[in-house]
């Protein structure tokens, strides 16, 4: 089972996505996640992208995809993989089929959280409080909005044309939120 989570920044992909782990034992692959620990360790791909991130800009799609394919690599047999923060590109995209193309296996749903700008706004506003992450800041976080609306909404008409996506309202608390992804993924 592959599942694309897809939504705008503050959405509650990555909530969503840490249920599905614990409650069905998929695997989340957030790219995001990924860059973060990145920067943690010191490493020479985590200066490359420090910059990059805190304005809220993407990376480039190279990097991304090298990130998934690895992880894919090293996960393989899972039960399931639940794709959150990627692909945020149509080359994204592209090589994601590709690269489940190539295990004989295909991108299975592709579930949209929608929430309005202002809910978005409230939500990342009391995350930068708690978490203090810096992209959360209200100048990267207008970057970050920006580049979802122009690189990464472009996908959606890609995942219609082949019948995988559906929609939820991202704005109803987090367990209905859950019950309606489970629903999607329990129609197979
Ligand atoms: P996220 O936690 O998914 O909001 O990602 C935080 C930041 O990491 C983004 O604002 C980008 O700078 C970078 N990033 C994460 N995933 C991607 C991706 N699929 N493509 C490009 N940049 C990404």
């Amino acid at each position: 089972m592959n599942l694309v989570i897809f939504g705008p920044p503050g959405a509650g992909k990555g909530t969503q996505a840490k249920r599905l782990v614990t409650e069905r034992g998929y695997i989340q692959l957030s790219t995001g996640d990924m860059l973060r620990a990145a920067r943690k360790s010191g490493s020479e791909l985590g200066q490359k992208v420090a910059g990059i991130m805190d304005r809220g800009e993407l990376v480039s799609d190279e990097i991304v995809i090298a990130l998934i394919k690895e992880q894919l690599d090293l996960n393989k047999g899972a039960p399931g993989f639940i794709f959150d923060g990627f692909p945020r590109t149509l080359a994204q995209a592209e090589a994601l089929d590709a690269l489940l193309g190539s295990q004989s296996s295909q991108v299975d749903h592709v579930i949209r959280l929608n929430v309005d700008d202002k809910a978005l706004l409230d939500r990342i506003a009391l995350r930068f409080e708690e978490q203090k992450r810096d992209d959360d800041n209200p100048t990267a976080f207008a970057v970050r909005l920006n580049a979802y609306n122009k690189q990464t909404a472009p996908l959606l008409p890609y995942y219609q044309g082949k019948g995988l996506l559906k929609e939820i309202n991202g704005m109803d608390d987090i367990d209905a939120v859950a019950g309606a992804v489970s629903r999607i993924l329990d129609l197979d």
